[in-house]
């Protein structure tokens, strides 16, 4: 007996609806953004996300799936969504054709975390991504376009939202953060040690309970930013405010990920604790230009897909069942069922949800299996109705039933 690998889930018959239902959701969204779908391969070059993610970041320092293939290249399934579009971005020179490129993805992602209730080493995320676009409203479109897919889904959620500047004004909080953290050192854990001398900005990332009592007195980015970036949030605020989106100023926010610039921005669910996070994002105005593309400015995000089930799966978010079969065709013997599975194929071609017997079981244990499976009619050919042509439809819901000509059933079910 072989087992599914640790951190990862099945998505079963019986439950893939759901699934189906929050990603039709998420594409309904994306439409309504004006958003195209961008496909690219859930593994790239391991570079790709070295230089992309960043290499202070935890995804590249400690979760990435990297093997060699077997022609020696160092390949990695993708951690994240924004990489591989901005590589496509780049490499399919998107930056010449008409701005802003809007798009999304729905993908598997890989990373090698401890497993826990919401996170998960093969997870899915639904991402969008704007190139092209600088001011601080495509920021609030992208800010609006995951807080309607929320919506849309049922879901109470809180939007935090941060600047952590550019990597001018930067360089001065680092300093500041290096001064703070200092005199703290030793009672931060091992990687904050490594964070400190690399990229203190992800010392407020870090999620032990020591190192977060300790950030909690940090200075804070938004009283480091240069006039420039300061002007984006402002008005990245006010564009919030104009589409009615609420949202609290969370200081601590930074993003786990290296190449966010100025806006960055978290839903957090105010129903479930630790993994309360289900969608993330921000601003990338270097990486473009990082992975050898002309300079170009982009914002986007991403939502966790299985987080975003968990919160509606507690907090009652009704998902619709998925449809049952309109006529369950019971033949009763040899010919009789000749005749359904003739019926049924007629029926399915002309678009009426139908199913029949694939176990041989009586007239009697078919009526049971469609009833447990929903269908709304079944229908009884046994000898009598075969000699004239004909079935004896049920309602299963009013327990009524009548004679229907075979030549009309097509027409029959159609209506129903
Ligand atoms: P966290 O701080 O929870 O580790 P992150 O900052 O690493 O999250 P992002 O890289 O921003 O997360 O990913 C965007 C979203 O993808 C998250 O908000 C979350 O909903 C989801 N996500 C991230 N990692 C996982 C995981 N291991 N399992 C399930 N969902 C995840
Ligand atoms: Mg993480």
């Amino acid at each position: 007996m072989i087992n599914i690998p640790k951190g990862t889930k099945d998505v079963l018959p019986s439950e893939s609806y759901k699934w189906q239902y929050v990603e039709n959701i998420a594409r309904e969204t994306a439409e309504l953004f004006h958003l195209k779908e961008i496909r690219t391969p859930v593994f790239e070059h391991t570079e790709l996300f070295q230089r992309g993610v960043g290499d202070t970041s935890d995804i590249v320092t400690k979760e990435m799936y990297t093997f060699k293939d077997k022609g020696d290249r160092s390949i990695t399934l993708k951690p994240e969504g924004t990489a591989g579009a901005v590589r496509s971005f780049i490499e399919n020179g998107m930056g010449n054709g008409v701005l802003p490129a809007k798009m999304y993805y729905i993908i598997p992602a890989f990373r090698y975390e401890r497993p826990q209730a919401g996170r998960l080493r093969e997870f899915h995320q639904f991402g969008v991504e704007i190139f092209g676009a600088k001011g601080a409203q495509t920021d609030a479109e992208a800010v609006l376009a995951a807080d309607t897919l929320l919506k849309k889904l049922g879901l109470k959620v809180q939007l935090y939202i941060n600047s952590i500047g550019c990597p001018a004004c930067r360089a001065a909080y680092n300093q500041a953060l290096k001064a703070f953290f200092a005199p703290h050192l030793d009672g931060l854990c091992y990687d904050c040690k490594t964070r400190y001398e690399k990229n203190p900005l992800r010392l407020l990332d870090c999620k032990e309970e020591g190192c977060k009592r300790v950030n909690a007195d940090a200075p804070k980015m938004l009283d480091y930013l240069c006039e420039a970036c300061k002007a984006h949030f402002d008005e990245f605020k006010n564009y919030l405010e104009l589409a009615g989106v609420s949202y609290e100023i969370d200081p601590r926010i930074v993003r786990g990920l290296d190449y966010y610039t100025r806006t960055v921005f978290e839903f957090v669910s105010t129903s479930i604790g630790a993994q309360g996070t289900v969608c993330a994002g921000g601003r990338y105005d270097k990486l473009i230009e990082e992975l050898g593309g002309n300079p170009t400015p982009a914002v986007g995000f991403a939502a966790g897909i299985e987080r975003l089930l968990i919160v509606m799966q507690q907090t009652g978010v009704d998902i619709p069942q998925p449809k049952t079969p309109t006529v369950y065709l019971a033949g009763m013997d040899g010919e009789c069922r000749k005749k359904a599975f003739e019926l049924c194929a007629a029926l399915r071609r002309n678009g009426v949800f139908a199913e029949l017997d694939h176990m041989e079981r009586s007239v009697k244990a078919q009526f049971k299996y469609a009833d447990k499976i929903g269908a709304k009619f079944v229908a009884v050919i046994g000898g009598n109705e075969l000699a004239e042509g004909a079935m004896n439809v049920k309602n299963m819901a009013t327990g009524e039933s009548e004679r229907v000509a075979l030549e009309d059933a097509v027409v029959y079910f159609q209506n129903k």
